[in-house]
């Protein structure tokens, strides 16, 4: 079998290219790969890029946290980081098992392109982009551009995914996650939110509602977030979050978890929860 393990990204997009046109597998923590195949191992070229320790990790840039595209979600509970980032904190904690946490990556969660993938809320919710290399040389793409539907991404066959990049600007406030399964662990979402409150003063001065598992994307709730923005930070701000405004912005189907309609007020009652939640932290912080 053609399978190679580099330890350098350089060599990982030499290999790339050398394979193009050929259908190859990019394998992380396999926790997804494994789990859609029927087969004992995964077939074809594979590219193995858990020796690359240079995709791995968190750094604080001047301008940007860049998470290292092999980043497990155990590395990012571990590492130190801003409350901006406590809702992608939470969303790794509740991704599968200790076990899977320990193998699966940040980047593998989004290449997967599940709609019910914990991580792409929150990444939503800070503005994430997606930092994509070739031996051409690296782009950059919002990742909103970058998930196009259920597996879908904008992935090119000679590309790998290198980090996931997070502006400072938006790495601000206090944010949590909520996610509703059928039970309480080892789940797939029937929905999930991530909310992000910037809040200065007692007044919202920035919000990122996000919410997964509803449509084929996960999905920003931009009209809920400009009608948060501006007001008091207090026990009433959830009550803005009504079914309806929440409903809007989604196109949840009816599967073998939930059906549509529960899906939809399931989302906006977590969205609720979700800014009652800050909003009651904060005020405990001021008095
Ligand atoms: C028991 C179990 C429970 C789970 N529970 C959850 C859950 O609760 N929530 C949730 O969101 N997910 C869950 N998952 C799914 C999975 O663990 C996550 O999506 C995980 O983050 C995938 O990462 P990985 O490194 O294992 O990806 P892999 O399986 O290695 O790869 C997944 C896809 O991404 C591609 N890929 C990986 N890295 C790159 C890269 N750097 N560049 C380009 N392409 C790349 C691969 O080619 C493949 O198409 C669960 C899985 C299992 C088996």
């Amino acid at each position: 079998m053609d399978y190679y393990r580099p330890d350098t990204t350089e060599n990982a997009l030499s290999w790339l290219a050398s394979h193009a046109g050929q259908s190859r597998t990019i394998a992380a923590g396999c926790t997804d790969l494994l789990a859609a195949t029927q087969n004992s191992g995964l077939c074809g070229p594979v590219l193995d890029i858990t020796g690359i320790n240079e995709m791995r990790g968190i750094a604080e840039q001047t301008e940007a946290w860049r998470i290292g595209a092999a980043t497990t979600w155990t590395d990012i509970i571990r590492h130190p980081l801003p409350p901006a980032f406590d809702a992608l904190k939470l969303a790794a904690r509740e991704v599968g098992s200790v076990q899977i946490q320990n193998a699966a990556t940040i980047a593998g969660n989004l290449c997967n392109a599940s709609p019910a993938a914990d991580g792409a809320p929150c990444l939503l919710g800070l503005d994430a982009s997606v930092e994509l290399a070739s031996v051409e040389g690296a782009r950059t793409l919002p990742l909103d551009a970058f998930i196009l539907g259920p597996r879908q991404t904008a992935l090119r066959p000679d590309e790998i995914v290198s980090a996931i990049v997070v502006p400072k600007i938006a790495a601000r406030g206090v944010s949590t996650f909520l996610k509703l399964g059928a039970r309480k662990y080892l789940v797939i979402s029937i929905a999930m939110v991530s909310a992000r409150l910037v809040i200065e003063s007692g007044m919202v001065a920035d919000a990122a509602i996000a919410v997964g598992a509803c449509s084929p994307v996960a999905r920003r709730l931009d009209v809920l977030e400009s009608r948060l923005k501006g007001r008091p930070a207090d026990a009433s701000l959830a009550s803005f979050a009504t079914d309806a405004l929440v409903a809007e912005a989604l196109s949840p189907i009816d599967d073998v978890r939930a059906d549509a309609g529960y899906r939809s007020h399931s989302a906006a009652e977590l969205v609720r929860r979700a800014i009652a939640a800050i909003t009651s932290q904060e005020t405990e912080i001021a008095a």
